[in-house]
C-alpha cells in the first residue's frame, strides 16, 4: 500500500509561543554555539529554550556516536546475515550479525555496520 505523507507535514509543529515580557509572538532561534533550539523575542531581548528540540537532539547524538544508535536487539533478528569473518575487535567472537543502512553523517553513503553475537558483549562497529 502507498505511504501518503500529505496528513504527516505538520506533525512536527510545536505551536505557536509568546514573549513572557512583552506578549509579542517568539521566534525559533538556533543557539550555534550550545547546539539548541530557542525561541527569541524580535522586540526585546527575551529568549528561552525550546521546550521540545527533538530534531535537535537527535542532530547532536547522530553526530556524536551514530553506533549507539543501533538497537543490540538486532542481534536475535533471524533475517539478518551472519559473520564469521570480522571478529569483534572488542571480545574477538567471530560471530556478529552485520547490516547495511545510511550513514548518519553523509546520506548519500551506504555503510555496513556489524554487532557482535557475544551476549556479555554486544559491541557495534563499522568497518
Ligand atoms: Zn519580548
Ligand atoms: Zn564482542
Amino acid at each position: 500500500m502507498e505511504a501518503t505523507s500529505a496528513n504527516t507535514v505538520n506533525s512536527g509543529f510545536v505551536g505557536i509561543k509568546f514573549c513572557q515580557e512583552c506578549n509579542n509572538m517568539l521566534y525559533p532561534k538556533e543557539d550555534k554555539e550550545n547546539r539548541i533550539l530557542l525561541y527569541a523575542c524580535r522586540r526585546c531581548q527575551h529568549q528561552q529554550a525550546a521546550d521540545n528540540p527533538c530534531i535537535y537532539v537527535n542532530k547532536i547524538t547522530h553526530e556524536i556516536d551514530e553506533l549507539t544508535q543501533i538497537v543490540t536487539d538486532v542481534v536475535s533478528d533471524p533475517t539478518l546475515p551472519r559473520t564469521t569473518d570480522h571478529p569483534c575487535p572488542k571480545c574477538h567472537s567471530s560471530d556478529a550479525v552485520f547490516f547495511q543502512a545510511q550513514s548518519a553523517r553523509s546520506e548519500d553513503r551506504m555503510t555496513l555496520y556489524y554487532v557482535c553475537r557475544n551476549q556479555h558483549c554486544l559491541h557495534r562497529w563499522t568497518e
